[in-house]
């Protein structure tokens, strides 16, 4: 079997065998950059290896050394040789990037004698012991797991002793000494550690292979859902120095800015450092336009192969590079992580550029990401005082309690509460904190820091690099200048200016840019599904067309009643004994409900609105019956209890009593109302019909759809229309003209779904409304099923998702298939929708895609994120 390829015989879309690492170095070997040369043992070796482990190596050996031998010729340098030794880096790379998750081993085949070599073939000792030094501790770490914090206190004690802050600055008679120390501290542990190059190469393929599954690997694949069973490939490459002195240096770079998506050279470098230097923030790193004038050519020529390497892949690249004596090596690339904002932004351009097309530009930004984008802000107007300055790392703003922990950060964020996770630096295994904090906070570290990567692909806002912080572990305590912050104290960070502020700023949404107005509408131009609002108001309504709405989904005539100077009316209507009272009270409401649809008509002029007629109980509109008795108990002890209140919240008191149900949600409600007291469901059928006259006379488009909530049976849609078309025929006589209305249903109840043949024989168009429907269907209370037991349902997995979140396919949606195919029997053109809270959900408009729905409704606020959806649908 092979299990081991050369470059030659792989390509960029062979990640799947050769890890994502593993086939670009491919690629890019084969196009002619410079890759030092390696091989690359496959993914397939990895899954293999974890049924038998011993006879899996046996197997890969001969064709390992194989390789190895090639390398050397390759390379004219042999392996554990003792002149010009060979000198390998192994590294983990898997078919998807899970950045800094697994492990890597740089300057593998040092020993006592191949440092000598190593030595004299540079003509550098400094070199060859710092190279040395940084190998014992990478393989100690990764192979013999033993603590990196053991080493890097020998090291700062060594720093301490020659007088100097940085590792560079080590004499080679120090980093001797300390290669020393290190193999000392080893022994006395018991460790011997290998100094056969081959059973260095052996137990550090075996190593990578193990490390797919450490609990920081499996940790971020379930958070990311990454399948466990990938595997990741082994990438053995020949070393490049990028510590061998000042016209030397290693770094990352992006052909993007990941943060805004701006094209330009992103990145960073650091002189006479390896590989890890960059990212673990041990040294500061400079911004890569510094190499410009630092070492002009090399940057030209970077600056040449990234341009090349975005084309060749047509994205943006997020490239490692290493200068070895001023030659420029490239040592990874990588469609770059992004922030939601940069995404939309590069998709966008390079559609313009011409570097793809906008289905793939819609291809490549996620509906999560949109979500992102709607992500509170500080308003960049506001003043306040600057607690700290430090990168800005990943955007966007965030308010909460300071907690130096990451299992803490955990636990208080699982507990609902706000944290911002503040730590020097972070690290793969404190990926569960990040996860669930609110923002990240660094006092080191740049823009390519752990906390940095792992803060954007999350969409957190992170400050990295504050150095102004002192963070006091132990005493759970940070300081700014004489200002002490401690543990719990509220601050804001923005992440989209690297500002540190202490309390609780005012966040604010943040408005669209004219690129992602492009995008969503290349994603109308995609998708069959149309993107509809909800919405109560004429700012909603606005709101709503402003993202891009193509109509209104779901008015809610109640919450209308509920605002301060109507809710007294309304009260009036639901007290009144007798019909004449309701009269006289709805006529009053009518006059108010009637500027509202005005007001919404106007909005979406042109566009159809989805009006829903009362829906909840009546006595949801009452106060509750203990503070009328407290109201009503204090006006008699003022001797005010014969006066006009008194007397009227009696009344009330009484009506409140009378309407009390054991079960309202399967109660008196919805059409219910309609059919017992007609008058209600008239006055409204009026309001908007005398709004739409109004408009139309005026010239305005309106499209009033008129809808029946919770309708069970065909006698009450036949009712309701009948009275809608009644009502209709008085207002057209009036106008001299048609009115363009629909009358329809929701289908909020199982039964409506099963008897949706016969309910289209009156009703025009069909609604989902999912949240009751998923209610019903499954007889869980949305009001109390999340805290009482949902929750846990899902954590069990005795549910794969909140219904209530995600559309219960199989079965609510069984019932929704089944209205869809009988209502289109009786009435081939019946328009169908849905209106419940599932509308904004990606997964749940896949479905209603496939169901072949005209619309899907949902908050203003989520039009956005179901355009995109509905397009991401439809490809
Ligand atoms: P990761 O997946 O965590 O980025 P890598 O395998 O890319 O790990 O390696 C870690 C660091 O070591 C990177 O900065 C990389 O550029 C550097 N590196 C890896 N192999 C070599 C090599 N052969 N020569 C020089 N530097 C290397
Ligand atoms: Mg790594
Ligand atoms: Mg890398």
């Amino acid at each position: 079997r092979k299990w081991v390829y050369q470059y030659e015989e792989g390509r960029a879309d062979m990640k799947g065998l050769l890890g994502g690492k593993g086939a670009n170095l491919a690629q890019m070997w084969n196009i002619g950059l410079p890759v030092p040369p390696g091989f690359i043992i496959t993914t397939e070796a990895c899954k293999a290896y974890w049924s038998d482990p011993e006879g899996l190596m046996d197997s890969i050996w001969p064709q390992v050394r194989d390789a190895v031998s090639k390398l050397e010729e390759r390379t004219g340098k042999a392996f554990g040789g003792a002149e010009n030794p060979l000198l390998v880096s192994v590294r983990s790379g898997a078919p998807v990037s899970m950045p800094g998750m697994m492990d890597t081993i740089l300057n593998l085949g040092l020993n006592e004698a191949t440092v000598d070599a190593l030595a004299a073939a540079s003509g550098d000792q400094r070199f060859a012991w710092d190279s040395y030094r940084r190998f014992i501790q990478m393989f100690s770490d990764v192979v013999l797991g033993v603590d990196i914090g053991e080493f890097e206190f020998l090291l700062s004690r060594v720093k301490g002793g020659q007088g100097c802050s940085y590792d560079h600055e080590l004499t080679h008679q120090s980093l001797r000494k300390l290669v020393e120390s290190y193999l000392r501290l080893l022994d006395s542990k018991g460790i011997k550690f290998p100094t056969d190059p081959w059973e260095q190469l052996r137990l550090a393929v075996e190593a990578v292979f193990k490390s797919w599954n450490t609990p920081r690997a499996v940790t971020y694949r379930s958070i990311h859902q990454i399948p466990d069973d990938l595997g990741t490939a082994v990438c053995v490459v020949s070393m490049v120095y990028g510590n061998l002195g000042d016209d030397c240096g290693t770094g990352v770079c992006f052909t993007r800015d990941p943060s805004t998506g701006e094209r330009r050279l992103y990145g960073e470098f650091l002189v006479n450092a390896q590989g890890e230097d960059v990212v673990a923030g041990i040294r500061t790193p400079r911004p890569i336009s510094e190499l410009k004038s630092t070492m002009p050519e090399v940057y030209e020529e970077l600056v040449k192969l990234t341009e090349l390497l975005e084309r060749h892949y047509r994205d943006m690249q997020d490239i490692e590079f290493t200068v070895e004596r001023g030659r420029l090596y490239l040592l990874q690339t990588r469609n770059g992580k992004r922030t939601a904002k940069a995404a939309v932004r590069v998709a966008v351009e390079m559609v313009r550029e011409g570097l793809i097309t906008p289905e793939e530009a819609v291809r490549r930004v996620t509906p999560d990401q949109v979500e992102q984008l709607l992500h509170p802000q500080l308003d960049p107007t506001l003043k306040f005082d600057v607690l700290a300055k430090g990168l800005p790392a990943s955007p966007g703003a965030a308010v909460g309690k300071v907690v130096f922990d990451a299992d803490e950060a955990e636990r208080m964020g699982k507990g609902g509460e706000d944290v911002i996770l503040v730590r020097p630096e972070t690290t793969p295994d404190d990926i569960h904190g990040l996860f669930a904090a609110r923002g990240i906070l660094t006092s080191h570290g740049g823009m390519t820091s752990h906390a940095a990567v792992v803060a954007r692909g999350l969409g957190k806002p992170c400050v990295s690099g504050c150095e102004a912080l002192d963070i006091d572990l132990a005493r759970g305590v940070m300081r700014v200048g004489q200002r002490e912050i401690r543990k719990y104290e509220v601050i804001t960070i923005d992440g989209s200016r690297g500002l540190v502020a202490l309390g609780a700023l005012p966040l604010v949404q943040p408005s669209f840019s004219d690129d992602f107005r492009e995008l969503l509408d290349y994603a109308d131009g995609l998708s069959r599904l149309e993107v509809w609002a909800n919405g109560d108001t004429p700012e909603d309504a606005q709101r709503a067309r402003s993202f891009g709405a193509r109509g209104i989904g779901l008015c809610r005539t109640e919450h209308m009643f509920m605002q301060a100077d109507r809710l007294p009316v309304m009260q009036e209507m639901v007290a009144s004994v007798t019909k004449e009272e309701r009269i006289e009270a709805l006529s009053k409401l009518k006059v108010m409900q009637k500027e509202d649809f005005v007001g919404i008509f106007r909005a979406m002029e042109g566009l159809p609105v989805t009006v829903r007629l009362l829906d909840p109980p009546l006595h949801e509109f009452l106060p509750k019956v203990p503070e009328m008795r407290e109201r009503l108990e204090a006006l008699e002890a003022e001797g005010k209890g014969d006066g006009p209140e008194a007397r009227k919240i009696r009344v009330l008191i009484q009506r409140a009593e009378s309407l009390k149900e054991a079960n309202p949600m399967l109660g008196f409600r919805g059409c219910r109302l309609g059919i017992i007291y007609p008058e209600i469901y008239e006055m409204q059928v009026e309001a908007i019909f005398e709004a739409t006259v109004e408009l139309m006379s005026q010239g305005v488009q309106v499209y009033p759809d008129i809808m029946m909530p919770l309708v069970g049976t065909k006698e009450e849609m036949r009712r309701l229309r009948e009275m809608v078309d009644s009502k209709a025929k008085e207002f057209e006589a009036r106008l001299g003209g048609e009115i363009p209305y629909m009358v329809g249903t929701m289908i909020e109840v199982p039964r409506a779904a099963l008897v949706a043949g016969e309910l289209a024989e009156d009703a025009e168009f069909f609604s989902f409304g999912t949240n009751d429907l998923t209610q019903t269907t499954f007889g869980y209370s949305r009001d109390d099923a999340e805290g009482k037991f949902l929750a846990e349902y899902v954590r069990i997995h005795v549910l794969p998702d909140n219904p209530f979140h995600v559309l219960d396919r199989s079965g609510v949606g069984r019932l929704m298939e089944l209205a869809v195919r009988e209502g289109r029997q009786t009435r081939p053109d019946i328009q169908i929708g849905i209106c419940g809270e599932h509308g904004g959900n990606p997964k749940s408009i896949a479905f209603c895609h496939k169901l072949g729905l005209k619309y899907v409704s949902c908050s203003p606020f989520r039009v956005p994120v179901a355009r995109l959806a509905a397009a991401h649908a439809a490809l």
